[in-house]
Parts: C-alpha cells; sequence; structure tokens
C-alpha cells in the first residue's frame, strides 16, 4: 500500500473558534483554561478528521496559537531580553513578541510596555511569520516542550502522528540580528542550536515518534554559499546524535534544484518536495535520493482552492513508483494545507456549478488518500470518474472564458502604461494645487472597523435594514472619520473604508469572474483571518465600485481626500487565482478594470488616488531569473494600466508592506507617494537604500497589528533617525499600515502623536 500524507492541517477550526478565543483572551474576557480547552479541540478534531478519511501520515505540532515559526523561538529560548524581563507565562510571552504588549499596572500584575517582533510574509504566500530575532546573548535551550505534549495528545486518541518542526538551517536563515547585535549573521549560531534540535528530537522520539517531518522550505531559495554548507553539517549532526526519529526533509513552493548539491546524500530517512509547483524536478530530485531515501510526492495542491485532476496526479505519482518502487513513495499534499480554507461542506451559497469545481481541506484529505488507493491497485474507479466530470465542467464552462474581455487585453498598447509626464513635472504641477506643508502627514487609508460597523454591514447582507439605511449609516462613518481627521489636523484625508469588509474581497464582490465564499477564512497573521475570493474567470468591471463614497467624502471636506483602490497584483495574490491560465493572464484583466474605476474617481473631485499593491513583493517569483523579470514586467505593467490615465495634476499614491521591498521595482511603478510599512525596521541600510527613491515616499512611523500607543517623543526620535539619511522634502509622515484592526481610543491617541511630531519638525525646519 502507498502511504498518503498530510503536511499539516488549517488550526482556525472550521468556524474560526481559535480567533473568537484568543480575542476573547487577549480582551481578558475568558482565562487561559478557555483557550486552551479550544486549543485541543481544534486539534484533536483535525486528528480525527484525518484519521477518520483514511490519512496515513498526519501532522502534529502543525497548532499554533499565533505562529509556528514563533512557536519555535519560544521553544529555544530565542526571546529577546525585553520580552523576558516581565516575568510573563509562556503564552503571554508568545502572544507580546507577536503582538507587543501595553498594560497598565494593577495589584496583581507589573505595568507592561514592549513592541512585537517583525513581521514578514512566509515565502510568497499571504501568511506572515514573526521573525527569529537574534543577539549576541541569545541562549538556545529547550523551553518546554509543545512538540512532544502535542504527539502525546494525539497518541492518547490512538492517533499515531509525525511530528512538524521547521529545521535549523530554515529557521535561522528566516531570522535577523536584533539592533545591538548588527553584525550577526544568523546562521552562524548553527553550531549553538543543533544540540537543542538533537534533544528535542530525543524527547519526541522517547515520547514514541518515529519520524519527524522536519521543514527547510528555504530550499526554494537563492541562498548564500555558508547556507547551503549548512545542511550537511546540520543533518549529518543529527544523525549522529542518540536517539533520534526518522527526519523526513520537507520543502515546498518551489524549485529546490539549484540546490539539490547541498541536500544530496544527506544521511535522512526522505524527503518532501512540492511538485504542483515544480513537476519539472522530477527527474533530478529523483536521481539524487540515495537507494533507500523515500519520496513524499506533493501532489495535492496546498495553495489552491482547485479540485486536483486526479487522472494527471495518478500518472505523476506512478512515475515516481516506476522510478522508486510502492515503499519509497509517499503521496501527500504539496505544502501544509494551513493555506487553504477548512471545508467546503460549510458552503451553503455557493453556485453548485462552481463549487463542484473546488476542494478545501477537509475534501483535499479525501484526495490525498484517494490517490494513494489508485496507485495501489484499489478500487476507487467512482471516485475517478465523478472527479473527471468536474474537471471537464470546469474546462467547457461559460463562467471560465469570456471573449469580450479577452478582446479587450488584446487591445492593450505602450501608451496605456505610461503617465502623460515625468515626476518632476507632475510634482511642480501638484505642488501648486494642493499646497501641502512639508512632513505632510496622512494615514494608508483604513480606520476602526467597529462593532456597529459589522452589526449594520450584517444587516444589511441579511435584508434587515434597507440599502438607503445602509447608506446613511455609511455615510455617516465617513463624517465621522472625516471630522476626526480634520480635527487631529491630518493634511491628506481618507473616508476610513467603513464599507468594506476587506480590502480584496470588497472590489471582487463587484467584479465579474469572482466566487465567494461564507466561511471560507485562511489564517494572514495571528488572530487575522482573510476570506480570499476565488478568481474562476475572466474578469471584468460592470460598475463602478468605490466612486460613491470617495466622492462623498471628498465633498464634505476641503482638505484632498484619496480614494482608494487596490491594485490589480494585489487582488490577484489575495484571492485563489486560476490555475488554468497564469497570473500573467490575469493581472492585466484586473489593470483594465481598475483604470476604469481610477478614471471615473477622476472628474467629479476625487484627486488623490491611492492604489494599495501590497502583494506585489510576495508575488516576486522565489528566485532570481527569467521568471522574475517576466513577473516584473506584467506586475508593473498592470499597475501602470490602472493609475496612467490620470491628469499631471492628479497625485497617484501607492501602498507597500510587511516583505523585504527592493526601491527599484517599488520606482518602476511611477506612482507619485509610495507608503511604505517601516517602524520595526531597524536596519540603517535598509532606511539608506530608500533615501535614493526618487518621488515621494511615507516611511511608516508605528506598528498598527500592535495595541500599544507610541508617545510624541518616540515619533520625534524616529523621525529624527530617518532624516538623518532622509532628504526631508520628500518625507511623508504615516501610520505603517491601515488601522482597520485597532480600536478608535489608540488610533485617536497615536494619530494625534504622530501629527504633533510632524509639526514639531515643521517648524524646526522652517527656523532653519
Ligand atoms: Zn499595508
Amino acid at each position: 500500500m502507498v502511504q498518503s500524507s498530510v503536511l499539516g492541517f488549517p488550526r482556525i477550526g472550521a468556524f474560526r473558534e481559535l480567533k473568537k478565543t484568543t480575542e476573547a483572551y487577549w480582551s481578558g474576557k475568558v482565562g487561559k483554561d478557555e483557550l486552551f480547552k479550544v486549543g485541543k479541540e481544534i486539534r484533536e478534531n483535525n486528528w480525527k478528521l484525518q484519521k477518520a478519511a483514511g490519512v496515513d501520515v498526519i501532522a502534529s505540532n502543525d497548532f499554533s496559537y499565533y505562529d509556528q515559526v514563533l512557536d519555535l523561538s519560544l521553544l529555544f529560548n530565542a526571546i529577546p531580553e525585553r520580552y523576558t524581563k516581565y516575568e510573563l507565562d509562556p503564552i503571554d510571552t508568545l502572544f507580546a513578541m507577536g503582538r507587543g504588549l501595553q498594560r497598565k499596572a494593577t495589584d496583581s500584575e507589573k505595568a507592561v510596555d514592549v513592541t512585537a517582533l517583525e513581521m514578514v510574509k512566509w515565502f510568497d504566500s499571504n501568511y506572515h511569520y514573526v521573525r527569529p530575532t537574534f543577539s549576541h546573548s541569545t541562549e538556545f535551550k529547550l523551553n518546554g516542550q509543545k512538540p512532544v505534549d502535542e504527539y502525546l495528545e494525539a497518541k492518547k486518541l490512538g492517533i499515531e502522528t509525525r511530528p512538524v518542526v521547521v529545521g535549523p538551517v530554515s529557521y535561522l536563515f528566516l531570522g535577523k540580528a536584533d539592533k545591538d547585535s548588527l553584525d550577526l549573521e544568523p546562521i552562524s549560531l548553527l553550531e549553538k542550536i543543533l544540540p537543542v534540535y538533537a534533544e528535542l528530537l530525543a524527547k519526541l522520539s522517547a515520547a514514541g515518534a518515529t519520524s519527524v517531518q522536519i521543514d527547510e522550505p528555504i530550499l526554494v531559495l537563492d541562498l548564500p554559499e555558508k547556507v547551503q554548507a549548512a545542511f550537511k553539517t546540520a543533518y549529518e549532526y543529527l544523525a549522529n546524535a542518540k536517539n533520534i526519529p526518522k527526519l523526513v526533509v520537507a520543502s515546498y513552493f518551489g524549485d529546490v534544484r539549484p540546490n539539490l548539491a547541498s541536500i544530496k546524500g544527506l544521511p535522512v530517512h526522505g524527503f518532501h518536495f512540492d511538485f504542483v509547483r515544480a513537476p519539472e524536478q522530477f527527474d533530478e530530485v529523483v536521481a539524487a535520493l540515495t537507494a533507500e531515501q523515500v519520496l513524499s510526492v506533493g501532489i495535492i495542491d496546498g495553495r489552491n482552492i482547485w479540485k486536483a485532476d486526479f487522472s494527471e496526479a495518478v500518472a505523476f505519482v506512478e512515475k515516481a513508483i516506476a522510478a522508486l518502487g510502492k515503499d519509497r513513495v509517499i503521496v501527500a499534499t504539496s505544502s501544509s494545507l494551513l493555506h487553504t480554507p477548512v471545508d467546503l461542506t460549510n458552503e451553503k451559497k455557493l453556485d453548485s456549478e462552481i463549487k463542484n469545481w473546488f476542494s478545501f481541506a477537509t475534501q483535499k484529505l479525501d484526495e490525498v488518500v484517494v490517490v494513494a488507493k489508485a496507485v495501489s491497485g484499489e478500487d476507487v474507479k467512482e471516485a475517478l470518474s465523478v472527479n473527471a466530470a468536474a474537471i471537464k465542467s470546469r474546462k467547457d464552462s461559460a463562467i471560465t472564458n469570456d471573449a469580450d474581455v479577452q478582446k479587450k487585453v488584446d487591445s492593450i498598447n505602450e501608451k496605456l502604461s505610461s503617465r502623460a509626464a515625468a515626476f518632476p513635472e507632475r510634482l511642480a504641477a501638484q505642488k501648486g494645487k494642493f499646497n501641502l506643508p512639508l512632513f505632510p502627514t496622512t494615514t494608508i487609508g483604513s480606520f476602526p472597523q467597529t462593532k456597529d460597523i459589522r452589526i449594520n454591514r450584517n444587516k444589511f447582507t441579511k435584508g434587515e435594514i434597507t440599502a438607503e439605511q445602509y447608506d446613511t449609516f455609511i455615510k455617516s462613518e465617513i463624517e465621522k472619520v472625516v471630522r476626526f481627521q480634520e480635527e487631529i489636523g491630518l493634511d491628506v484625508l481618507v473616508h476610513g473604508e467603513p464599507e468594506r469588509n476587506d480590502m480584496v474581497q470588497y472590489f471582487g464582490e463587484q467584479l465579474k469572474g469572482f466566487a465567494f465564499t461564507t466561511n471560507g477564512w485562511v489564517q494572514s497573521y495571528g488572530s487575522r483571518y482573510v476570506r480570499p475570493p476565488v478568481v474562476v474567470g475572466d474578469v471584468s468591471r460592470p460598475h463602478a465600485m468605490s466612486v460613491k463614497e470617495s466622492v462623498y467624502a471628498q465633498s464634505i471636506s476641503k482638505k484632498p481626500m484619496k480614494g482608494m483602490l487596490t491594485g490589480p497584483i494585489t487582488v490577484l495574490r489575495w484571492s485563489f487565482p486560476r490555475n488554468d491560465v497564469s497570473q500573467k493572464v490575469q493581472a492585466p484583466q484586473l489593470g483594465l478594470d481598475m483604470r476604469d474605476e481610477v478614471n471615473e474617481l477622476e472628474p467629479p473631485s476625487v484627486e488623490v488616488i491611492q492604489v494599495d499593491e501590497p502583494a506585489i513583493r510576495e508575488g516576486l517569483p522565489l528566485r532570481s531569473g527569467q521568471e522574475r523579470s517576466d513577473y516584473l514586467k506584467y506586475a508593473t505593467e498592470s499597475f501602470r494600466i490602472g493609475t496612467s490615465g490620470v491628469k499631471n495634476t492628479n497625485q497617484i499614491h501607492s501602498h507597500f508592506c510587511y516583505s523585504d521591498l527592493d526601491p527599484n521595482h517599488i520606482k518602476a511603478l511611477d506612482a507619485d507617494v509610495v507608503s511604505i510599512e517601516f517602524s520595526k525596521k531597524d536596519d540603517p541600510n535598509y532606511i539608506q537604500e530608500f533615501s535614493n527613491y526618487p518621488n515621494h515616499i511615507g516611511l511608516g512611523l508605528f506598528d498598527i497589528h500592535s495595541p500599544r500607543i507610541p508617545s510624541k517623543e518616540e515619533f520625534i526620535a524616529r523621525i529624527g533617525e530617518i532624516l538623518k539619511v532622509y532628504p526631508a522634502d520628500k518625507f511623508w509622515v504615516n501610520p505603517d499600515c491601515g488601522l482597520k484592526t485597532r480600536g478608535w481610543e489608540e488610533v485617536r491617541a497615536s494619530l494625534t502623536n504622530m501629527v504633533e511630531a510632524a509639526k514639531t519638525y515643521r517648524e524646526k525646519y522652517a527656523q532653519n
């Protein structure tokens, strides 16, 4: 029998149970007991579900209350001193590192004020991990035994699992040096961390685990030589350590071939590779295995929601069996299923034709099992023919293909993607028009999504209030936000986006060619989950999407108002894209829709338009080369198609966050002003890199994921640091990102302090 394997299952619960409980815990409404109880229930449900589906190799330690990489930092004691000094419980230390903590002193507790660690995108996905942060004083040691506890928890249910941990080379490489130790290269800590990995693995072995999935996802990146060499050091060390379970080194999201020499011959039980993303690596990775090593064939897509094509998957696995024999092949999901929604059966509103094309995490369990059975010679004819019919139905459907859209895309020419004049000329025209002060202040777009907003949206969706009533409500919310911004003295205002559930979903819902779920939540970071729309066919814009709200907001204020849109790449990347055509085909369709929207915003009154492209960096192919330059070309072009139709006097803004941006990529977009998340960037070189950015730039000054409020002095100090290298006349003052997840009290205080700090510098520069 060929075994089936799942690399990890979503840990949020089918109805977002984890979010509800963690947020209740943070606000003091429930205690640790309740939090841990819900966590345990989710883990147990997940294991039972996989067992019932017939999955042979089930993961444990794939659960986390915040992030699996952060869990490791806590477990290995890579906890910067600023968190340990408060003597918090482990779970509170975890949350403080993940999201910061600011707490007044009470009779029983000390006051706490600490910022979060940096958060970055997990490879090219929309999941964010908390970056391990090391210093010369980091002392690795086992600080708890979460993987062992969760392994035993499953065992108690009679379910044997394969614990999963991020491997030593990836863990270090994905980390960074703390600001007091900038000369430290994380990979140089390898020898210090290996004994701790060995100790953890020995503990798992003592608990009964016979094999461990050790993730080394960085194998799909371009790696410095030192890091390539680290694999040999690490896995030879672990192979020589005592009482170590069998190790299966797992990589996903790409092609490992450029790093194959570093892992060839490693003394490990086997490897897992992603053949959904990189089927072309098959021959070479198979040839690189030793005569005993097993190959876990990642063939069921862990990153998308489309049904697998069983005939293709079976044929692929059979190729592996022909090369290696049945005993050395495992049928697996391409990656953890963390990136897919939990269960399609909870979708009651999806069109049945479209629903028949989808497969969520729970359905993917069956897919892995059916493919494993098929290649083992079991009778699964029925399942195969039902699958073949679904695949055919999608291919032939009128929803998939729209000839009008294809015609419009064919007419794209170069003129469509360039502004009428270059930046200096536009800047002069805009200066006369907006008359903004030095250090203009603005926000990124969204304001708190209050309970009241959610209640009214819900009522409207359910038909309990009329469209006019909802409209009136939204207008009153916009007015509240506008008046607030005027009151504290912001220079370029926003309408606050009360009408938007999500920056991508909101646009997707109004475009033709998208489908939506009611429960299709996926974790983005911590307790923030998103419900990505699905691009099911060619995309077009039947009507205006944001014009009404933006025009209204501008009509009630004399200050410039930004019209807020989400860029084509972000809409695409934060949706589940089609897998029948490339993203290169899908992106310009969205660019054309954005252009129509921008052009419709412009004539009445909205003269500043922000098109957010936070996902542009995450879409960058993980390796340099042809694929990357192709991507940059179509991504840039799609953005420019959207934004180049406006007059020189109109100001185009764009925004980026939570990824290591290359200023050159942003430069190519030619936006007049860009704002980027910056508050946790400590590296002076990074600030320096951006100082050559030719257009105007807003470097984010406070962390919007954290409830803590920076003081005016803190803002002054931060701006001062930046101004040491950054030209004052190009510099905008703004937060890291949108404020929708924050409460009004925090927003009011933080923004007031920020604006006051900008005024201080304005006065200072006026005197000089
Ligand atoms: Zn952002």
